[in-house]
Order: C-alpha cells, then structure tokens, then sequence
C-alpha cells in the first residue's frame, strides 16, 4: 500500500494486518472488556509483550487496534495510540514523558485548553518555555541542557500564525530534542509531519478526522524518526528490544494503562468511518476557506482576514510550501470599528455560532468574549487578538450560499 494514493490507503489500510471474519469489510465493534485466553502461557506471553494480543480493553481492544493501524499508516508512522479526546492524548502523552526539572519549549501561540495544561505542567514542577514558534532564532535561544521537547501546533487558532516546522525540525535534530506536533489543524492528507522530522504527532480525532461533530478522539503517532535511547526517562523496564519502540511502550503503558483516558470501541469505529472521506472533506474545506477569506478580504465592513492562504499573510510563503497548496479550514476577521460583532452574528442564517472546528458545517464565534474570555485583555493584546475579532471554521457547503449569507448579514449591520 506504501506507494498509493492518500485516499486509496486510507480506505483500505484496517484490513491489511488482520482480516475482519467472514469477509466483513468492517471491524466488528467489540465491547468486551476481557480476553479469554485457551492457554495460559499465551496470556502471560501478551502480558510480557513477547507476543500481540489484548488483555484488558483500558490498554487496547480489536475496534482501537484497526483505528490504529489506519492513523499510523496514513501519516507514516511505526505505531498510533488512541484516546478519549484529544486533551487526554495531549496530556497523558506529556505526562508519560517528562518528569519532575525538565524544561520544555513550547509555541506561545497554543490552544486554550492545552495552554491552560502547561500552567498545570508548571505547577508539577516542569519549567515550560512559551515562544513565537515562527521565528527560530527565539526558539533557539531557549534550548538549554535541561530542554526535553518543543511542542507546537501547524497554524494556531485563532490568528493562524504558521510555526516555522522546517526550521523547528533541524532546530531539535540537532539538540536532540523530541520534536511534537500538534496536527490536529492540517491532518496527514495536507501535511506530512514526518518531512519536517516530527517526532510525534498529537491530533484531535473530534475535528477533521472524524469530522461530523458526532464523537470526541485523540491520537498520538511516532513517526520513527526519533532515536529513544538517546530520551533520559525512558523508565528502565521499557528500554528492551528496539529502541525505535521504547516511546510508545511508555505512551501506551504509562499514558494509557496508567491515565485510563481510553478510547471507547463505539467512538473508534465512528471515528474510522468519518475518517474515509477525510481527504475529500479538507479539500472542499480549504477551497471554500480560501473563496470566503479572499471574498471577505475585499469588504469595506471588515477590518482584518487572518489566513494562510491570503498573499499578506506574514507566514504566507511557509504555509504554501508546507500544506501543498491547502491552507485549512481556520479563518479569522475583525469587523470594521464600530459595527456590533454579536450583532453581526445573530445576522447569519446558515452559518452556526458554535464552538467547534472542523465540522461539515461552517461555524463562527466572539473570540474575546468566549474562548478567550479567561485570558483578560491585557493578555489578549499581547495575543493580537482584537474585541471585533471572529474565528470561522468553514464547512464543505456550497460556498456560494455561505458568501450571499454573509452579504446578507453584511446589508443589515
Ligand atoms: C480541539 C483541539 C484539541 C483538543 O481536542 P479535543 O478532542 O477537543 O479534546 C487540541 N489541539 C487543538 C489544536 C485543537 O483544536
């Protein structure tokens, strides 16, 4: 499968190590909990990790497994493990890794909730560095001999800065440092984390992975370019075998086993499905992004697009070489001063007020005054985000009636 197209893989990827029963196409969702095993020397074999199998299902399950094998394959990677949510991926993976004085790098550019994480990282006595991801040299003068990781997002939410990830990815080559990637805003059909020399990926499965808004999901991905003997709290039990598994043994021992924010079989199996048309979502997405950004760049009732696809934007050229000409489904604008944002919003008709991206429908929000609410305005100023600012995450309707709901909103404020 290694030398097909995305789609083609993606769609056919589960069945390639196990084959479902009876010629089912899909994996049945198992819901059992336990394994019974005919021998007991298998089950102390799976135990001991000398042979594949499940033995409880908080660790892994047949439905977890097939997800699995998908998301590991479609970004290039050696293994994927699974959560609950993308929060609980994000932070039972850091929590597996890092101990006690270690430092980390992290973009000062985060989302919300796993900015407010690292506050609790802070307070478990881990130093956290927070950087303008998209200049290097500010990265740079930050690593020092206690650094562990540099943990960024592709572009950030909701001004759309885009990290320097080539540069990034030499950056902790060279130091040595385990590079993760936050991937949930360009997913493996429009970026290939693994070009840049992440050394993990972390996503969000709940937003354009599976898609639909119906199922929470989060999954990390080793792309096996990272050297773990060379990662100081790799507990002595997991340094066997090939050091090329050692990270994820932690992962899934200490933050899956340990964490239990376990992925149920029900969501892994909804997940897998919405997944299928990954590639053909992101592509409408993106192209629909790119019309409304460029539509509303030119309308004398907004102030400021924020866009990686717009030629102004300051990461503009990156992003372009980056994501191979998609630029995301994130956008965000400041209406004109003076007109009323929530006014404007209570306008549009088509469009949903909703926290949430990656949907099949288009969605807008305050920024101000919700997601960002907590961090104060002074905070908000050094984050350039404006009281008159609105993030979008636009869905793969027809663009044309998201334009004329605008227009429509636009004649009335
Ligand atoms: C939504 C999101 C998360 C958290 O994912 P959940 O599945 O909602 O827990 C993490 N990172 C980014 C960039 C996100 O947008």
């Amino acid at each position: 499968m290694k030398n097909k197209g995305f789609t083609t893989r993606l769609v056919h990827a589960d069945r390639r190590l196990n084959k479902p029963q009876d010629g089912a196409v899909h994996f049945p969702t198992s819901n059992s909990v336990l394994f019974e095993y005919e021998d007991v020397n298998d089950l102390v074999e799976v135990f001991q990790g000398k042979k594949l199998g499940h033995v409880y299902s908080r660790s892994s399950s047949s439905s977890n497994a097939a997800l699995q094998n998908i998301l590991a394959d479609i970004e290039g990677g050696i293994a994927a493990v699974t959560f609950a949510t993308g929060m609980a991926a994000i932070s039972s993976m850091l929590l597996a890794l890092l101990k006690h004085n270690d430092h980390i790098i992290v973009s000062q550019f985060l989302f919300g909730n796993t900015s407010s994480l690292m506050a609790t990282l802070s307070d478990l006595g881990i130093r956290v560095s927070y950087v303008d991801t998209t200049d290097i040299s500010a990265v740079e003068r930050e690593v020092n001999n206690d650094t562990k990781l540099v943990f960024t997002e592709t572009i950030a939410n909701p001004v759309t800065q885009v990290a320097d990830l080539a540069a990034l990815g030499e950056l902790c080559e060279a130091n040595k440092l385990l590079f993760i990637i936050d991937n949930t805003m360009t997913p493996g059909f429009i970026f290939d984390a693994k070009a840049v020399k992440a050394s993990l990926t972390v996503s969000s499965l709940t937003k354009y992975i599976a898609g639909h808004g119906s199922v929470l999901g989060g999954a990390v991905v080793d792309t096996g370019l990272f050297d773990w003997s060379e990662y100081a709290n790799i507990f002595e039990l997991y340094r066997v075998g090939d050091p090329v598994n050692w990270g994820m043994t932690q992962i899934r021992k200490k933050g899956l086993r340990d964490l239990g924010a376990t992925l149920s079989p029900d969501s892994a199996h909804q997940i897998s499905l919405g997944l299928e048309t990954m590639a053909l979502r992101i592509e409408k997405t993106c192209n629909n992004a790119l019309r409304l950004a460029t539509y509303l760049q030119g309308h004398s009732k907004v102030e400021n697009v924020y866009y990686p696809g717009l030629a102004d934007h300051p990461q503009h050229y990156i992003a372009r070489e980056l994501f191979a000409g998609n630029y995301g489904g994130v956008f965000s604008m400041d209406l004109a001063p003076g007109l009323d944002v929530h006014k404007f919003l209570n306008l549009l008709e088509t469009v949903i007020i909703a926290t949430h991206l990656g949907d099949t429908r288009t969605l807008c929000l305050p920024v101000a005054s919700t997601i960002f609410y907590e961090n104060g305005p002074q905070q908000r100023e050094k984050m350039g985000i404006n009281d008159n600012m609105i993030r979008f995450s636009v869905g793969i309707e027809d663009i044309d009636d998201i334009v004329a709901d605008f227009e429509q909103a636009f004649a009335k404020i």
